[in-house]
């Protein structure tokens, strides 16, 4: 067994181990794997190893590695930093973007996706802490951003997406897993959306995310090693 394949049994183990301790359904639990830095052939071997859905953060890195792995039927979720210039180039291609968090993005993706004819399905990245070194929204500006977004005719709104603060420290970061579940039942409710998905916990605290209704998991280190 490679030690990708190694990392990525413990990690679907514990993901599992976790949902269950929540009395959860370990189905509900998707596995995205954060790529970014690392080869089409390691991502080749994560693959053959059971990966389905990987996190890319850059636009060009990706789409090399796109090409590369043509003849496997992947997902490729967009999870990093989405300047606006870029918004046309992962209309296509990304099943999923995590990092939608502010209303000129929207506006731009909604309108390349309609050039394209195609649907956007998006997280809104909310910046729980208020960290000026993350991208996200504020949370007094979350309900907005939904609102508006979800009224856009190609961008589909299915959750929300954070990345808080304190790397490796799960019971520091749980408050803040609680908090994102916490407004998207208050976002559902005021908005009527289904907004589904939460995308929450990484390599250091994807375990307290489970166990605190996480959806997508983004996690990178655990399965590829250091970057
Ligand atoms: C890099 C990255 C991850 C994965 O981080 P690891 O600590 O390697 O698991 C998850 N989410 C986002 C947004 C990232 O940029």
């Amino acid at each position: 067994m490679s030690r990708i394949a190694e990392n990525l049994a413990e990690v679907q183990g514990r993901i599992a181990r976790a949902a269950q301790r929540a009395g959860r359904d370990p189905r509900e639990v998707r596995l995205v794997a954060v790529s970014k830095t690392f080869s089409a052939a390691d991502i080749r071997e994560a693959t053959a190893a059971g990966v389905k859905i990987l996190g890319e953060n850059y636009v060009q890195e990706v789409r090399a590695k796109m090409a590369q792995l043509s003849d496997l039927p992947l997902s490729w979720h967009f999870i990093g930093r989405l300047q606006t210039n870029k918004a046309k180039d992962v209309v296509q291609g990304f099943d999923l973007i995590h990092s939608l968090d502010r209303l000129k993005l929207a506006r731009e993706l909604d309108r390349r996706a309609g050039a394209q004819a195609r649907r956007v399905p998006v997280l809104i990245q909310v910046n729980l802490a208020g960290e000026e070194t993350k991208g996200g929204v504020g949370r007094g500006e979350c309900l907005d951003l939904i609102e508006a977004a979800a009224a856009m005719e190609n961008l589909d709104v299915e959750g929300l997406m954070t990345m808080p603060p304190f790397f490796n420290a799960p019971e520091r970061v749980r408050p803040f897993f609680v908090d994102l579940r916490h407004l998207a039942e208050e976002a559902r409710e005021s908005t009527g959306l289904a907004l589904p998905e939460l995308s929450m916990g990484m390599s250091g605290d994807f375990e307290a995310a489970v166990e605190e209704g996480a959806t997508l998991v983004r996690v990178g280190t655990a399965i590829f090693g250091q970057r």
